[in-house]
Formats: C-alpha cells, structure tokens, sequence
C-alpha cells in the first residue's frame, strides 16, 4: 500500500519548481548580471558595500524574500526555499552576497527565539540596507564556549550592562548589529549561564577593531563592551538560555551555510573548468579535478539532506557535525586544486597583469584571497577536530577519552 499523499507538500513542491524555474529566467534576463559575475574588489568593505546593493535588488524584486517567514519580512516558505536560491546563483554562475552568509547563521536563532526582533530588523537585513556580525568566540574562550567570560549584569532597571571581549566576528567592521553570547550566571555556570542578545554595533561602549586576514582583507574583527547597556528587550531567548539559541543556530551554520558554500565550491570549479579547457591540462591535474569534485557533490548530497531535515523542522543536532566536517574540507580541497592548477600565475602574477588562464588584475587578488580564506573552512563554526569529538561523542558512542592517553 501506498503512503498517502500529503496535498500540502505536493502543493508547495510545485510552488518551489515554480520558483526555480522563475527565479532562473530572472537572473537570465537581469541587465546587471555581467557585471555582478565578473565584479571582484579589492577590499571586504567594497566588496560587501556592492553586495548589499546586490541584495537591495532581489529584494525589491522579491526574490531573496522566499524562504523566509513574512512576519520576518520574507514572503513565506521554507529552507528549500533558500537552498534553490543558492542553487540558481550558482546555476547562473553568479555570488552568492557575502552577507547572506550570516544572514543564513543568525537569522533562523532570531526568526526562532526572538520573533519580535526579527520582525523589527529582518526586514532590513533583507533589503541590504544592514547586516550583522556573530560575537560568540573571546580571546581565551572559542572551541569551549561554555568558558565565555563576556559579562552581563542586571541593572535592575530592565536591561544589562555589558563588559568583556570578543573577537573574530566576521563582517564585524561594518556590521550594524551584533549577535552576542553573553554570561549571564556566576562564572563557573558554564553553558548554564549564558544568554544570547543583540547589541548595536553603534551603541555607547562599544569598540570595534578591524582584523586583517592573510590576504589584507579586513574581514573580521575584535569587539570590545565597556559599560553598553543593552534592553531586556534585546535577549534573544531566556536570560541564562543562551545556550539552546547556540546549539540551534549551529545547525544552521554547519548544515544550511554548508549547503549555500558548496554551491559557491561549484562555481568556483566551473571557472576553474573553463580556465582548464582554455590553458590545457595533464593527466594528473584531470584526476585530481574529478576527485576533488566527487569530494564536493558528495559534501553537497549530505547537507542536501540536512536542508530537508531543517526545513521538516527536524532538531539536527549533533548530526551538522558531519555536514560541517565534509563541507569544510571540501572547501579546502577545491581552493588548493585552483591554486595547484594555476599555482604559476595565483604566486607570480601581477595584480594589474592579465593571466593565461584569464584570471587577471583584482581577479587574481580575489581567488588568492578565497584561498587564503579556505584555510579557515576547518576552523571557523568549530575546528574540525571538536567536530570529530562531538561525532565520537553524541553519534558514536565512543568511550569517553581519558586525557593523558592520547595518541
Ligand atoms: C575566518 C574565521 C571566521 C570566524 N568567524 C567567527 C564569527 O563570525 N564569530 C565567532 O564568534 N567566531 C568566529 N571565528 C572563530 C572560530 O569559531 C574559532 O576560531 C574556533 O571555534 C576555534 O576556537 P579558537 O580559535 O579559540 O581555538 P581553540 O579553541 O583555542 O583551539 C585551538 C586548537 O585546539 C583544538 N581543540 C580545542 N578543543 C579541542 C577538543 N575538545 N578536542 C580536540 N581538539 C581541540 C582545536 O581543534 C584547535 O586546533 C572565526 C574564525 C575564523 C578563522
């Protein structure tokens, strides 16, 4: 016997295929779309100042509104909704806008935990007009948040002052808006004790210092809070609760964020395609090109599945781990194929010189940059080896490891 057939999903697949098929014909027709595809910048802040416009655009056309719940200022529809965006991006060989990238962390914790912020600010981040920064890791606290020393204390006057510090806030130079987890508990409360709020990044108090990357970019930052006061208002979640809000966002920045890179890895090896096609290739460089890719659609078929499971409103837990562990290393694995295979011009060209391969001038700057980035794919949203921990752990069963005996 069949299983029976549930007109609510059937409907909204045919709306999605709708979508698709929509949103693929708009792209092909948008008069800026040259320009966007071949747009590089030579800094983060220029880079995301023309993404933002980007963004104003399919905002007022509607199209970056699907997947997003229209109290949030979306236009309704779920995270298959978001993949197919990202899929059709890349399908037009077109970036994805750096700032859905946090966009896709932090907005399904808010759209959860905080549905009044998000109706407040959603909108806003949607249309381009802002975007915001994850204040999570501290000097001395980042794979271990539960020993974040960040302070919040009551003033007893319906808010908090915050004191303490954090870094590696990405897009933190120019974020409007800050999420931050925050102890709330005594000190030795761990994960007990902490609570996740939104906090202005122009608020009184608030000090931020750009970091430059390897590659110059000022891409992330170090965040300072002396004496900010922040609303009740402004807790996303239960005071103390910051953790849940974490563990649910994390799914969301090991799985949905790891589908939309993985599309980004494709575009980047259709370039890298062309670029073979043009410049002629050996033997060894094609072998390698198809394991890396079969690394990539592989990555990309597990948080396929994740999507699913987020978007059937499944708690993944755990599970993002692996999405996190197969994305970050393929990442890794496509940026040093692009640099084996045009290793001569990525090390010696000029950035004002054309290449053989066609990657010339800011192009050049731009593919050294996302390789210098890819050195991060295993270490940002948890380093690879805490992931394996937690897949020892929370999947596998595995004893626990008695320190000391490490091998
Ligand atoms: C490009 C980039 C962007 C980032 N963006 C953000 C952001 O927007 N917001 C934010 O809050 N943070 C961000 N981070 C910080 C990132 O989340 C942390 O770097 C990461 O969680 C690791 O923390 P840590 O740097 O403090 O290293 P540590 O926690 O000090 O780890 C040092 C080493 O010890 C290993 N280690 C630690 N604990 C264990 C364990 N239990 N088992 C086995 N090995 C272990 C780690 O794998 C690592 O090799 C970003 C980092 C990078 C590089």
């Amino acid at each position: 016997m069949s299983a029976p057939v549930d007109n609510a999903v059937v409907e909204y697949v045919a709306h999605v295929a709708l979508y698709r098929q929509e949103f693929r014909r708009y792209l092909r027709e948008l008069e800026v779309a040259d320009q966007w595809r071949t747009a590089v910048f030579s800094s983060a802040e220029d880079g995301l100042a023309h993404d933002a416009t980007m963004m104003a655009r399919l905002h007022a056309d509607g199209w970056n509104r699907y997947g997003w719940p229209e109290a949030a200022g979306g236009l309704g529809g779920n995270e298959i909704h978001r993949a197919v965006y990202y899929e059709e991006l890349g399908h037009a060989m077109l970036p994805i806008p750096a700032q859905q990238w946090t966009l896709e962390t932090l907005g399904p914790a808010l759209i959860r935990f905080a549905p009044d912020l998000a109706a407040t600010y959603m909108p806003g981040y949607l249309s381009g007009a802002e975007w915001w920064g994850q204040s999570f890791s501290e000097p001395e606290s980042g794979s271990d948040l539960a020993t974040l020393r960040t302070r919040a204390v009551d003033d007893g006057a319906g808010g908090f002052v915050v004191n303490g510090q954090k870094i590696w806030t990405s897009q933190g130079p120019t974020a409007k808006r800050l999420l931050a987890l925050v102890r709330t508990g005594t000190p030795e409360s761990r994960h007990r004790g902490l609570t996740m709020m939104m906090i202005d990044a122009e608020a009184p108090g608030v000090t931020i210092r750009p970091i430059a990357l390897a590659s110059g970019r000022r891409e992330l930052a170090e965040v300072f809070f002396d004496d900010v006061r922040v609303d009740r208002e402004r807790v996303v979640g239960d005071v103390d609760g910051g953790w849940a809000v974490a563990m649910h966002l994390m799914q969301y920045e090991r799985g949905m964020y790891g589908y939309a890179v993985l599309n980004k890895v494709l575009v980047e090896l259709g370039r890298l395609r062309e670029d073979m096609v043009t410049a002629g290739t050996t033997p060894a460089q094609r072998q390698r090109f198809a394991g890396v890719y079969v690394d990539v659609v592989a990555a990309q078929a597990r948080t396929a599945t994740t999507v699913r499971r987020l978007a059937a409103g499944e708690a993944v837990g755990a599970d993002s781990s692996i999405d996190k562990l197969l994305f970050g290393r393929a990442e890794k694995k496509a940026n040093d194929l692009i640099l084996e295979i045009t290793r001569e011009q990525m090390i010696a060209g000029a950035a004002t010189s054309g290449s053989a391969t066609g990657r010339g001038g800011a192009a050049l700057d731009t593919a050294r940059a996302e390789w210098w980035y890819s050195r991060a794919a295993t270490v940002m949203g948890g380093t690879a080896e805490v992931q394996r921990g937690i897949i020892a752990d929370h999947i596998l069963g595995l004893p626990k490891e008695s320190r000391g005996q490490r091998k």
